[in-house]
């Protein structure tokens, strides 16, 4: 533990391993930071203090007898309050859940388990993971760490200030538009969003199922590709996960990045963005060229200007069909002592959910509905089909793609609640990527009035491999991942 930053995984794994570190002395650092840190920021929903120190106790009793199963153990992890985890709340952050406490756990949280981590909480998102700012949370907002007038971003707000504060060594979110990328950018963390089907969905309370992903928010790239090592793969409870062999991702991490060809695809520097983020991103791009890459400044990806409307279809329409479970019957809340069954419908829905649920229930059926249906849903997933063969197409000529992860940094919380049109914008460079179903990584790329900028850095579909090489070159020859919010 540096003063109050903890260890990377992979440092503090080295120090576990050889017995000049406990787990446990780990974990009681982790929790001091959240009693410390937390009530400035409020990142976390539900803290599991006693199910950590226990955790830690048999991670260290592995240790002791050379038996740890893997470099994630012992290492503490925040995960987000959208990934079912058995005996422990999971919330969504709506009234809905607030109760909600799952009887089996998330593949995700399985896979976690079988390494011995320890679970030290459960973290704060925008409600049903519909948002860029948690300020959608319906339990509270979270505050950015580098600013706390500012939003840390979302919808995984929470696990990105928490790995941002030192609350835990990693982070779990999910991301169904930019919910890692966008976050981890605006907190200045390391977010992964893998290739569609390559993390299993399983247990994850779904939102747009056919954009959904899970994926690791860490300290650097290094550790990115641990966690991704533990959670990707098969899984026959998720029939989209694929069934490809998951290689190791470490071994791809090198300093250099001869012959990689990059494309930087000038729609995403979209009108309106930040001029202070344009000039960070094309620097970081340059840097990039230093290390060897082969720069192609006028890279075209012509449908980019549609995925915002496309996606504020899809990403609806497929809301709308997985919230009607929300009923008050099979789940979480229920409106007390109603008339009748029309009444018990109407009431639970109108109380459990904030207003941006409702906002996507109803664009969502009206998308759907019968009349309207081909003029929009069919029309989206048209532009879908569109999008996805520009990326084949880009990915026929490049390694991979370089944009700014979002066009402004962190804005004021409270700024754009009343304007649900400027709120989308935030995740305009993040989107295509889960329109497409590719991997997409940002890490942190400069600082403009002291506040984040991150880099987005996109590969083709299971070409994760890519991608994090180019992010540890890039973090191999800079410094701004070390940086810490003064907090
Ligand atoms: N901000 C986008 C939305 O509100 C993306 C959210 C996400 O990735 N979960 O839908």
């Amino acid at each position: 533990m540096t003063d109050n930053y903890p260890l990377t995984i992979h440092e503090a794994h080295k120090k576990l391993a050889s017995r000049e570190l406990s787990s446990v002395e780990l974990t009681r650092a982790a929790l001091k930071r959240i009693a410390e840190v937390d009530p400035k920021v409020r990142a976390i929903v539900t803290i599991t203090d006693d199910l950590a120190l226990e955790q830690a106790q048999q991670a260290d009793e592995l240790f002791a007898r050379g038996e740890a199963p893997s470099p994630l153990t012992g290492i503490p992890v925040l995960i987000k309050d959208n990934i079912c985890t058995r005996g422990i709340r999971t919330t969504c952050s709506s009234k809905m859940l607030e109760n909600f406490v799952p009887p089996y756990d998330a593949t995700l949280t399985e896979k976690l388990k079988a390494c011995s981590p320890v679970i030290v909480g459960k973290t704060n998102m925008d409600e049903f993971a519909m948002g860029s700012s948690t300020e959608n949370s319906a339990l509270f907002p979270t505050h950015n760490p580098w600013d706390v007038s500012r939003v840390p971003g979302g919808s995984s707000g929470g696990s990105a200030v928490g790995v941002a504060v030192g609350a835990a060594i990693y982070a779990i979110g999910s991301d169904t538009g930019g919910s890692i990328r966008q976050p981890a950018g605006f907190c200045s963390v390391t977010g992964l969003k893998p290739t569609y089907g390559r993390v299993s969905r399983y247990g994850l309370v779904a939102f747009a199922s056919s954009l959904d992903q899970i994926g690791p928010l860490t300290q650097d790239v290094t550790d990115c590709a641990l966690v991704l090592n533990a959670i990707a793969g098969y899984d026959p409870r998720d029939s989209t996960s694929v069934p490809y062999p998951v290689p190791d991702y470490t071994r791809c991490l090198k300093p250099d990045l001869k012959g990689l060809r990059l494309g930087v695809p000038r729609e995403y520097f979209v009108e309106g963005m930040q001029a202070e983020v344009e000039t960070a991103i094309r620097q970081a791009i340059s840097k990039l060229e230093e290390l060897g890459a082969i720069i192609d400044w006028e890279a075209s990806l012509p449908s980019t200007p549609y995925a915002l409307a496309a996606y504020y279809i899809i990403a609806p329409s497929e809301a709308s069909a997985n919230l009607a479970r929300y009923d008050g019957v099979k789940y979480g809340y229920s409106y007390a002592e109603p008339e009748n069954m029309w009444e018990a419908m109407e009431k639970t829905r109108q109380h459990g959910f904030g207003p941006e649920v409702k906002r996507r229930i109803m664009l969502g059926t009206y998308a759907l509905s019968a009349g309207y249906y081909d003029a929009w849903y069919v029309k989206a997933q048209k532009v879908r089909t569109l999008i996805r063969r520009e990326f084949d197409q880009a990915f026929e000529k490049y390694d991979a793609l370089v944009t700014p992860t979002s066009p402004t940094i962190p804005f004021k919380i409270g700024e754009k609640v009343d304007d649900p049109l400027q709120m989308y914008l935030s995740d305009v460079c993040t989107l295509p990527i889960n329109i497409a179903g590719v991997p997409g990584i940002s890490i942190p790329a400069g600082f403009a009035d002291g506040l984040p900028i991150g880099m987005q850095i996109i590969g083709k579909h299971f070409g994760e491999e890519t991608i994090l090489r180019i992010a540890y070159a890039y973090q191999q020859a800079t410094d701004w991942h070390k940086r810490r919010p003064d907090i």
